[in-house]
């Protein structure tokens, strides 16, 4: 399938969304560590397709 080069995540912290690469396909599913763009908090970004469908999913890591 034909992934986007831009996925958009939603913050779980701050709600601001900005956009991450999308990972090469072979490479899904994926888990990714990010620190937010706007309140720098670090979250877990999980990238899987679905039913033909890419799924973003973002989850705040407990400090
Ligand atoms: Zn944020």
């Amino acid at each position: 399938m034909q992934l986007p080069e831009f996925i958009t995540v939603i913050c779980p912290a701050c709600g601001e969304r900005f956009e991450i690469p999308t990972p090469e396909s072979e490479e899904l599913p994926a888990e990714l560590d990010y620190d937010c763009e706007i309140c720098c908090r670090p979250m877990t970004v999980t990238v899987e397709v679905l039913r033909g469908q890419l799924r973003v999913e973002s989850h705040g890591i407990a400090e």
